[in-house]
């Protein structure tokens, strides 16, 4: 975008030696919402005030020597599931219309300590479900490259916000791959951090053994800015844990000789699209010039992880929205006689299509009699998939696949076959079953201009050397955005 910098590193290192003052690189971000955001659907939530105040504040402590933070200044947008204290919080739902959460996610408030300015909340699937985008009850999303096309999801605004110049950060959640596959969508860096890594205290449950927050940005040097800023043990977060050191790109200036990342050989055979197959390649033969040794190497199928992934996030999706009942959140039906009709006239005007199916799966798989033949049975495969990756580890530093089988597809094309975009998932949902952080990163585009994306996946405490490889690829440049 003309006249601010590109990214969170040039951004900041122009704030800080006072190349630039902070009222006037917002300035130009509020603009391009103005201009873009209906078009793209991106921000549900726009604060251009409160943008505007907070960075007048920044700049005041800026003049008075001080340093607020590595994020300083940096505007984000954050995905309209996490919690931001007296602000509209929708999940992308009409039953969270009007809500307004009595805190603010932890996440959230590590990232303004470091200096971060929200600068809106952006659209996504109802509660999370969903790889396009279209399940928002209020409106899809569009790809700023060919918005004839999804931009992924489920956090599809925020992968649009970036991408169309509206922010140059974002705050995502990935419970099946709702960053990495956005990412590949719209040509960004994404982090699927270890499950625990970063607290979910202010996340809007949706699969709470899978869900984490996670940032996405344009370079790995960016994302891993963004990690640092949310990571950690929180006491509001049981799961939270203090595992590892904090992500440093820099140290990774060296090629990475000696890296071994195991390519599961079998996993790109049918179904996958030609450039992305293409893309995948390249980014594989770059990786053996940088120096790291590839190596062949067999997981299971991946449409078993997907199975398994259906039933322990809709079981846990069953019971995470058993909440939403008309009498704590949202708008409640009115005119009805007994509380049962209450809660079902609530639910049955609530709640989108996908978020439905998704209940009532979930139930059957937990109810009497259908227990353990489906979510005591996909429990056990979850053990035996873990065990599956633990072992290929044994052998290889971390695991390098595609992101998606294919690019960007147009909006509509997948809407009537759930399956379909079920299937949008099928190499992510490995990294949220066996709890690994994974990172997500543009590898080119294709002959239609459409970003390609490819994966890197690995071991517990691997947030370093995944970001770390990223950042030797991408060398801290970002893929051009999209004209416009
Ligand atoms: N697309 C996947 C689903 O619909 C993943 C969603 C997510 O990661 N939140 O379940």
């Amino acid at each position: 975008m003309r006249g601010a910098p590109g990214t969170v590193s040039a951004l900041t290192a122009a704030l800080r030696n006072g190349a630039l003052r902070l009222p006037e690189v917002i300035e130009p971000y509020l603009d391009r919402i103005r201009k873009r955001n209906d078009e793209l659907g991106a921000l549900l939530h726009v604060f251009d005030e409160g943008a505007r105040s907070r960075a007048r504040e920044l700049q005041r402590r800026l003049d008075a020597g001080d340093w607020p933070g590595p994020l300083t200044g940096v505007p984000v947008a954050v995905k309209d599931n996490i919690s931001l204290a007296g602000h509209p919080t929708t999940a992308g739902s009409r039953i969270l219309k009007g809500f307004r959460p009595v805190y603010t996610a932890t996440a959230v408030e590590r990232l303004e300590a470091s200096g971060a300015i929200v600068i809106g909340k952006a659209n996504l699937d109802e509660f999370a479900m969903g790889s396009s985008n279209e399940y928002s009850a209020y409106g899809a999303a569009r790809n700023p490259y060919d918005t004839g096309r999804v931009p992924g999801g489920s956090s599809g605004g925020c992968a649009a916000a970036i991408a169309g110049g509206l922010a140059l950060g974002a705050l995502g959640s990935d419970t099946g791959g709702s960053v990495r596959q956005p990412a590949a969508f719209c040509g960004l860096v994404a982090l699927k951090p270890q499950y625990g890594s970063v607290s979910r205290y202010g996340l809007i449950a949706f699969g709470s053994s899978l869900d984490q927050i996670a940032p996405m940005a344009r370079t790995a040097r960016d994302c891993a800015a963004l990690y640092n800023a949310i990571r950690g043990v929180d006491p509001h977060d049981a799961t939270s844990r203090e595992d590892g050191a904090p992500v440093d790109v820099e140290a990774w200036s060296q090629p990475p000789r000696d890296v071994r990342l195991g390519v599961p050989r079998s996993w790109l055979a049918a179904g996958l699209d030609a450039d992305v197959r293409a893309g995948f390649d390249r980014c594989c033969a770059r990786f053996a010039k940088l120096g790291a040794r590839l190596v062949d190497v067999a997981l299971p199928d991946p449409s078993w992880a997907v199975a398994t992934y259906h039933i322990l996030a809709n079981a846990e999706a069953s019971t995470n929205l058993a909440r939403y009942d008309g009498v704590r959140y949202g708008p409640r039906a009115a005119g009805v006689a007994s509380v049962d009709v209450l809660y079902a006239a609530t639910r049955g005007a609530g709640f989108g299509p996908e978020v439905k199916r998704r209940i009532l799966l979930g139930t059957y798989v937990l109810s009497a009699g259908y227990r353990a033949a489906y979510y005591a049975r996909a429990a056990r495969a979850r053990l035996a998939l873990r065990a599956a990756y633990a072992e290929v580890l044994q052998c290889v530093d971390a695991l390098l696949m595609p992101t998606t089988p294919t690019p960007a597809f147009r909006l509509g094309e997948k809407l009537g076959d759930p399956l379909a975009m079920y299937l949008c998932d099928v190499f992510t949902i490995g990294a949220n079953l066996t709890g690994w952080p994974a990172v997500a990163f543009p590898v080119g585009r294709n002959p239609a201009g459409l970003p390609l994306g490819a994966q890197l996946c690995g071991p517990l405490g691997g947030e370093d050397l995944l970001l770390g490889l990223v950042h030797r690829f991408d060398g801290g440049e970002p893929l051009p955005l999209p004209e416009g």
